[in-house]
């Protein structure tokens, strides 16, 4: 790609794991990006802009780091209970504003991360450890011969699984549907048209 930001760059596409799929992950600074499918480098940025040093990930504190201040020699009491007020407000996985010590009146948007992908160069956004945009597909990629208006249903329904299966399954039948008439089946009903293609050699294992 033409960014500035990546001409220096020596590691290119890092080969992707054999035999899975790597998904994006706020705990990975490399993944297959949600908008190309490459698995490639994720530069990650905190919210005002400052990207973050190359192969750091965003703070997203579990318990073992509450645990873990605790655990630290030296710190004054009150450090103490003020980092784990920090650590909590982090973990209510709520976004907010958060002054940033090490740059005079510099604010951050703590729990809102944007992650841009080395390949396509596209923004995803992140609060806390969920990936908001873009929608995630699920399922398998559509079929080459799909007609394009069934596609874009077809796809419209993969990136809507998760927040609405029932909206997601209305989305699949109306890709049958869509395929039925591309594919000229004769009947009334959705049910008589697939009875039609079957008649005409769609194996009745598809149907299941
Ligand atoms: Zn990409």
């Amino acid at each position: 790609m033409a960014d500035e930001e990546n001409q220096n760059l020596t590691v290119e596409h890092q080969p992707r794991p054999s035999g899975k799929d790597v998904p994006p992950s706020i705990e990975r600074d490399a993944f297959c990006c949600p908008h190309c499918g490459a698995y490639t480098h994720q530069y990650w940025y905190t919210v005002h802009v400052e990207r973050m040093k190359k192969g750091s990930t965003p703070f997203v504190p579990g318990n073992e780091f509450l645990e873990h201040i605790d655990e630290i020699p030296d710190l004054p009491a009150q450090k103490r209970e003020e980092w784990k007020k920090l650590v909590q407000k982090h973990q209510t996985g709520k976004v907010f504003f958060e002054n940033n010590e090490n740059y005079y009146g510099e604010t951050v948007a703590s729990n809102l991360n944007l992650s841009k992908c080395y390949t396509c160069g596209e923004i995803a956004v992140w609060v806390y450890d969920r990936l908001l945009y873009p929608p995630q597909r699920i399922g398998p990629e559509p079929n080459e011969d799909l007609p394009e208006a069934v596609k874009t249903d077809y796809e419209e329904a993969r990136s809507i699984l998760n927040l609405s299966p029932r909206g997601a399954a209305a989305m699949l039948r109306l890709c049958v549907e869509k395929l039925s008439n591309h594919l000229e089946a004769a009947g009334a009903s959705l049910d008589d048209k697939i009875a039609d293609l079957v008649k005409k050699g769609l194996i009745p294992m598809l149907i299941d």
